[in-house]
């Protein structure tokens, strides 16, 4: 059993939850070597493939009847995975040659595919391992009737694994699965991803300890903390519970106050929008009372696929977005890979500086064959829902006028082949990089608007890899330096006319509404849950105090001045 008392991890999904452990090892059947032929290996390992690949299909059909597409994706991938020829092949190559059982020949088969995409060092392509892992396990509960989650939790409890899969988490009853705790994970994994949809409450990346837990020892997990409590004492425990009634109570509230509009006390409007990039997200974000979508990251709609999709499923996908928020502004962000972003549709050549090299808007100029496809999907999506369409990683406004020839091109060819387009499209530009910010005036000139992305102006002003640990102290968005690029920017953009918006995780922090609101920013976007603190926050600010407030905090010193300051 861990010693410490309180175990601390990366918080996957909020909320607090109160139970006893239910220890839950997904690959357990290894087993020792084989009982049966290797002819009958095979034969008892195709048919469960065959099996599971049936229930995962049945699965991915009924999500999609549910209307949960991006659920169903996962599922659709989880089937490529099982049929990869290469998974069998390495199991018949263990049994025939290692003389293995078919469960512990697919395990180990499994878990080298697991190893290698580990290996890779690819925060994207770690997080399939976990897939990799949720069918092996699957295939391996076929063969030796070991219980899968689903089965094993009778009672309500908190879950405690080194790894969980999406099945996992789809086929547990949810009066059941109170939250999970996992040893590996990731904030990018399916399992995180999902727990954050479904609003199972989770920490993950706990370490290896986590396993030694006893079944049945009483657990606390705060999701938002990232912390697990082991057996806590009775004081701990009932200031969780008060914490979890606060949690509740404000969030009681705030439902209430969806439907209030996003202004100050004086009356000044803010846009306050979603980052939305599913037909799942939006349909939360309109629950949250979002006027719009201010940030689409398509990379993120292509993330399942081996493939680019082409211009019609692009239309579709943009269409079932906006469908989810009738009449409101969607604006969509054209393809942003590079740097930190891979997609397995989209592999990028090795570079010594990927963050400073070939990625966003760059990529797009270089291969119109990805991004006229894109522009014209967009434009098209247009002719019947408010589609603005968004650039991002600018540096200079030759980008900005290559990009708008390329729209024109776009726009010239769907009128000649008398397809339905946008009448007037709206083409934005994302301030990420500190270029933009200082040259806003002339971006100003021929952009329609601005969207702040506060996470890349950050890693840019300061120098500093935003996915780099080691030098996290030094990745500060509230730096005084990144709020005065935010400042500049605004008041070039008004001069023009233009709005502004922040997209980056600084708008979905209620701390510095009041702060951006100051320094001129007309619409804030963030992820679907912030909506409800943020709407509150507005609702709470007031102009010429947040003004002062701005002014305050760009003759602070330091972000910690500014954050002293804001607190
Ligand atoms: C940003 O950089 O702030 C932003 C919103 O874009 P992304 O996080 O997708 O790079
Ligand atoms: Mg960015």
């Amino acid at each position: 059993m861990p010693t410490a008392q309180i175990m601390r991890g990366l918080a996957a999904a909020p909320g607090i939850v109160i139970g006893p452990a239910l220890v839950f090892n997904p690959v357990s059947a290894a087993g020792a070597a084989a009982a049966e032929s290797p002819e009958d290996a095979m034969a008892r390992l195709d048919a469960a493939i065959a099996e599971v690949d049936i229930a995962i299909a049945a699965l991915e059909e009924q999500l999609r009847a549910e209307e949960q597409a991006e659920e169903a994706e996962i599922f659709g991938a989880h089937r490529m995975l099982l049929g990869d020829p290469s998974l069998r092949e390495r199991a018949a190559a263990l049994i025939v040659e290692g003389g293995m059982g078919a469960a512990q020949a697919i395990g180990a088969a499994g878990e080298e595919q697991a190893a290698e995409l580990i290996a890779i060092g690819d925060e994207y392509l770690s997080a399939r391992a976990a897939d990799v892992r949720d069918v092996v396990g699957q295939v391996q509960r076929r063969l030796t009737g070991a219980k899968g989650l689903a089965e094993r939790l009778e009672a309500p409890a908190v879950v405690v694994a080194r790894d969980l899969g999406p099945s996992d988490l789809i086929s547990a009853p949810r009066e059941r699965l109170l939250g999970f705790a996992l040893a590996a994970g990731g904030l990018t994994a399916h399992s995180t991803i999902l727990a954050r949809a479904l609003g199972i409450p989770a920490v993950v990346g706990l370490g290896e300890d986590l396993l030694d837990l006893p079944e049945g020892v009483a657990l606390a997990l705060d999701g938002a903390a990232g912390s697990l409590h082991i057996d806590p004492p009775a004081e701990a425990l009932a200031r969780l519970r008060g914490a979890r009634a606060d949690i509740d109570a404000r969030m009681d509230a705030m439902r209430a106050d969806v439907g209030l509009p996003a202004v100050t006390r004086d009356g000044r409007a803010v846009a306050l929008v979603a980052n939305a990039s599913t037909p799942a997200e939006a349909l939360a974000a309109r629950a949250w009372g979002a006027a719009g979508v201010g940030l689409l990251r398509t990379e993120l709609l292509f993330l399942e696929r081996p493939d680019l999709p082409g211009e019609e499923e692009q239309l579709a996908l943009y269409t079932a977005v906006a469908a989810e928020l009738p009449g409101a502004p969607i604006t969509v962000r054209t393809l942003d890979v590079g740097g930190d972003k891979h997609l397995p549709a989209f592999p990028l050549p090795h570079e010594d500086n990927p963050f400073l090299g070939w990625r966003g808007l760059r990529i797009g100029l270089s291969q119109p064959e990805i991004l006229l496809p894109q522009l014209r999907a967009l434009l098209r999506a247009g002719a019947a829902a408010d589609i603005r369409i968004m650039l991002p990683m600018v540096s200079t406004v030759d980008e900005l006028r290559r990009a708008r020839a390329l729209l024109d091109r776009a726009r010239e060819q769907l009128a000649e082949e008398g397809l339905e387009q946008a009448a007037s499209p709206q083409l934005g530009v994302m301030i990420e990089v500190p270029a933009a910010a200082l040259n806003a005036e002339a971006l100003a000139r021929e952009a329609d608007f601005f969207s702040i992305g506060t996470n890349d102006l950050t890693q840019y002003t300061l120098a500093c890899d935003r996915g780099n640990s080691r030098i996290n102290e030094l990745y500060q968005p509230l730096d005084p330096a990144v709020l005065r690029l935010i400042r500049m920017t605004c008041e070039a953009a008004h001069r023009h006319g233009r709005h502004v918006a922040v997209c980056g995780e600084l708008g979905g922090d209620p701390a510095a509404t009041a702060l951006l609101i100051g320094l001129g920013v007309d619409e804030l976007s963030c992820g679907p849950n912030s909506l409800p603190l943020v709407r509150a926050a507005i609702r709470a600010a007031e102009g010429a105090a947040a003004t002062e407030l701005a002014d305050r905090a760009l003759a602070c010193a330091s972000a910690a001045e500014v954050r002293d300051l804001l607190s």
